[in-house]
Order: C-alpha cells, then sequence, then structure tokens
C-alpha cells in the first residue's frame, strides 16, 4: 500500500476480554498449541484473519491463521512437524494429523522501491518478504474485518482501523484507498465477493464502486491462483450468492468467459440460469455434507458454450458424440487461461457430457452398461439438473432413478424388453 506513507498511523485500540466474545472454547486445539508454545518461548503469538472475523461473528471458522513477531526459521525450531512454504509470502506450515496451522511473521508495509518487494508495471505485488511489526503488519491485509488481532498473552483484540465496528455494521471495508489496493492485489476483488457472499456483509461503496471499472485486471492474476479462490468461491456453502455477486459486479467473464455472448444475451441468459441452478444443488450438497467435485462444477459452467459449439461442429459434418467430444475438449483447454482447472478433471467431465446422450436412448446393452459407468452417479446427476431446467423430458429423469431401485431381472427388463420403459 503506498498511500499514506509518510504519516503517522493510529495505534490499535485494545479490547479487553471482557468486552468481547472470542473464547478459546471455539479455536481449535491445535491452533492453541501453536498459539502457547510461541508465547511460552518468548514469541509474539495472535489470531488474526478470519479465525477472529468468524468467531465475532459467531461462526465456526474454516481454519486459523496465526501471526508472530517470530522469523519463519525461528517458527520451525519450535515445531517438529513444521515444513515453510510460499515464494511470494514466506509461512511456516505447522502440522497435526491433518490439521495444518498457518503461522506468517508480521510483515512490514515498505515503500515500492523496498528490494524485497516486487511490483509489476501494473502496481500488482509479486514478491513481499519484508518482515517488521505487528503496527505495521496490519496495514498490508485487505480488509478492516480481516484486521484484528487476538493476543494470546491476555486474550484482548487488538483493534487498529475499526474492524469490530465494520463486524457490527455488516460493513467489509478495505484498509487504505481501495483502487490502489485493487491493483496491487486484484484478487481482493473476488475476495471481497465470497466475504460478502459467506457472510452475509456488504461491501462499503467506496470498495464496490472500483470494482465495476477493474476487473480486468484479473485477466493478469496467475491461473492456478484464480482455480484456488473459484473453487473457494463456489465449495463453501454459498455458490449461488456468490454467483449472484459476480454477475452484478461484472467478475463472472473473468473466471469463465466462455460462458459470456456478447452477440447472444439471451443464450448467456439461459446458461447463467442453468448454472444458478446447478449452484444451488452443489450448496445444498455442501451443506448436507455430501461430496463435491471440481469436474462436476466445471461440467455445470461449460455445459452450454460445449453444447452451442458441438452444435456448430454436428451442422459442419461431425457425428454427434465426436462433435460432443471436440467440443470439450477446446472449451476445457480454453479455460485453461482464466481459471485453470487441473488435468484430472477434464476426463471425468467429458465422461458426465458424453452420458448425456447415452441416458436419451433407453434399450439394449449399451444403455444397461451405463448404470456400471464409474462416473454414472455424476453423469446421472448432471441430467436431473438438465432435466430439472426444463432442457430433457421429466419422464426420462424419472426412469433412471427408478431404473437404479430395479433389482437384477427387473433391471434386464426394462433395458432388453420391449417397450417396457414406455409407461
Ligand atoms: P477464510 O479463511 O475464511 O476463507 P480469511 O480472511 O482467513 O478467510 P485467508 O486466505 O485465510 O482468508 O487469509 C488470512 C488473512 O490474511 C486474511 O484475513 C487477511 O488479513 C490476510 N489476507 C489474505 N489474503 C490477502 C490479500 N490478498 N491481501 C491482503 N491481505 C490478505
Ligand atoms: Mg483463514
Amino acid at each position: 500500500m503506498n498511500n499514506n506513507e509518510s504519516q503517522p498511523r493510529p495505534g490499535p485500540r485494545i479490547v479487553p476480554r471482557s468486552e468481547h466474545n472470542v473464547s478459546r472454547a471455539n479455536i481449535s486445539d491445535n491452533a492453541l498449541r501453536v498459539l502457547y508454545r510461541l508465547k511460552k518461548a518468548g514469541y509474539g503469538a495472535f489470531l488474526v484473519g478470519g479465525g477472529v472475523r468468524d468467531l465475532l461473528l459467531d461462526r465456526r471458522p474454516k481454519d486459523f491463521d496465526i501471526v508472530t513477531d517470530a522469523h519463519p526459521e525461528q517458527v520451525r525450531k519450535l515445531f517438529r512437524y513444521c515444513r515453510l512454504v510460499g515464494r511470494r509470502f514466506r509461512l511456516a506450515h505447522v502440522r497435526f494429523g491433518r490439521e495444518v496451522i498457518e503461522v506468517a511473521t508480521f510483515r512490514a508495509n515498505t515503500t515500492d522501491e523496498h528490494k524485497d518487494r516486487i511490483h509489476t508495471k501494473k502496481g500488482r505485488i509479486i514478491r513481499d518478504n519484508v518482515y517488521g511489526t505487528i503496527d505495521e503488519d496490519v496495514w498490508r491485509r485487505d480488509f478492516t474485518a480481516n484486521a484484528l488481532y487476538y493476543n494470546i498473552a491476555d486474550f484482548t483484540i487488538w483493534d487498529y482501523c475499526s474492524g469490530i465496528s465494520d463486524i457490527k455494521s455488516g460493513v467489509l471495508r478495505l484498509i487504505g484507498d481501495p483502487v490502489t489496493r485493487y491493483k496491487e492485489d486484484p484478487v481482493r476483488m473476488l475476495r471481497a465477493v465470497r466475504l460478502a457472499a459467506k457472510l452475509d456483509l456488504i461491501i462499503a461503496p467506496n470498495a464496490e464502486a472500483p470494482i465495476l471499472e477493474l476487473g480486468d485486471l484479473l485477466n493478469e492474476v496467475p491461473a492456478a491462483r484464480l482455480y484456488d479462490e473459484l473453487i473457494k468461491l463456489f465449495h463453501a456453502g454459498h455458490a449461488a450468492r456468490s454467483f449472484d455477486l459476480l454477475i452484478r459486479y461484472n467478475l463472472f467473464q473473468y473466471l469463465l468467459p466462455a460462458v459470456n455472448k456478447r452477440n447472444q444475451k439471451d443464450r448467456s441468459r439461459e446458461a447463467f440460469k442453468f448454472i444458478r441452478e446447478g449452484l444451488q444443488s452443489t450448496d445444498d450438497r455442501v451443506c448436507s455434507d455430501r461430496p463435491v467435485t471440481p469436474a462436476f462444477l466445471f461440467a455445470v459452467f461449460l455445459w452450454y458454450p460445449v453444447l452451442d459449439l458441438a452444435g456448430k461442429l454436428v451442422r459442419e459434418g461431425r457425428s454427434e458424440a465426436q462433435a460432443m467430444l471436440d467440443a470439450s475438449s477446446l472449451i476445457i483447454s480454453e479455460q485453461q487461461n482464466q481459471a485453470s482447472l487441473p488435468r484430472r478433471f477434464w476426463s471425468p467431465i467429458k465422461d458426465i457430457y458424453l452420458m448425456q446422450r447415452r441416458f436419451m436412448n433407453r434399450r439394449g446393452i449399451r444403455s444397461a452398461r451405463i448404470l456400471c459407468h464409474r462416473r454414472f452417479r455424476a453423469g446421472y446427476d448432471f441430467l436431473l439438473l438438465r432435466s430439472k431446467h426444463g432442457e430433457v423430458d421429466r419422464e426420462i429423469a424419472d426412469w433412471w432413478t427408478d431404473v437404479q431401485q430395479l433389482g437384477p431381472e427387473a433391471q434386464k427388463k426394462a433395458f432388453f424388453v420391449k417397450d417396457h420403459h414406455r409407461k
């Protein structure tokens, strides 16, 4: 951040335990272990970020981030299972079985010329490894709600920029000048949307307006980082709300450019409707602890672009199956420039798509075999979604629902006895 660099900055308001609701009972045992170990070794140790924010909002945090004045090497010496990660930020990961606690060292808010902070020409920070004090660390954080420090030494919360009052009024406010902060790291625009969707907060007007202008900065963000952020937006139980906000702020097109068809507004609208229904069902799954996979998510996102391209290829003379295969390969690989989908998900998506044609036929050995396909479940869920959307006759979807319930003999009849499937 380079605004107000020379002006003195306010110190923290220190809120005593009796005046806030963050309780150790709601902090994970392993995070507490790390905090206490750092403290015992003589270092400052604070919980920061989403952990404090979510506890203040009476929600269960997804993870607990810790900051300290110990340098990463010093942190590593304190823990048996600890490794240092990160290029842009050097961090310690302390492992307890499956839980990983992230420990960061306070970082300074340096000037642009500082040798350890590297910007691109457009102001994006690509390396940032300058250690500092808590008084400096706070100003490089994104939102006031994310810049609250819970001190394990006396259970106070250090609040430098009225984060507690913003949380109480349900506002996400960027620290510093929003335009500069978005230029430094365009992913902050996606984080604004994600946190607003997840926590039902509103984005402060001065942080909201520039998003509409600056969306195309997302084109410069590495595709793998966009993918990580996309999964956080859509696999955390608030996908439909995230989607609505991404549309409202014109950001969705930078994550999934294939869905926007500038010259065919109706078609895009139809695709958005389909996606929203798919995301609603993803949210239902997440909320009832059923598994979700990026393959299904991207199958939903890319279905309309693939259908359109496949239609074009058929008109040019390709067979339907081949057209579907070629169209999905092309659309998936184009997507790699934006939020890049790991390769292991490509073939499940194609399977889901190819199965859709096969579901239309309910006779004979080829149809019967779909039931044993290892991705039958995903393909069938996709069929249900299409049917809900009005793309496939309800009767066909119901038939595939019913046939799964039948015993082997009845199943055989369903696929092989003439006209059995006509009710
Ligand atoms: P959650 O973990 O619930 O998704 P979070 O706010 O904790 O939300 P993390 O990615 O875990 O998100 O980041 C931890 C903290 O690091 C944030 O609360 C914020 O203070 C800081 N932070 C993360 N990403 C950025 C960023 N792009 N710019 C500035 N600060 C950031
Ligand atoms: Mg976090």
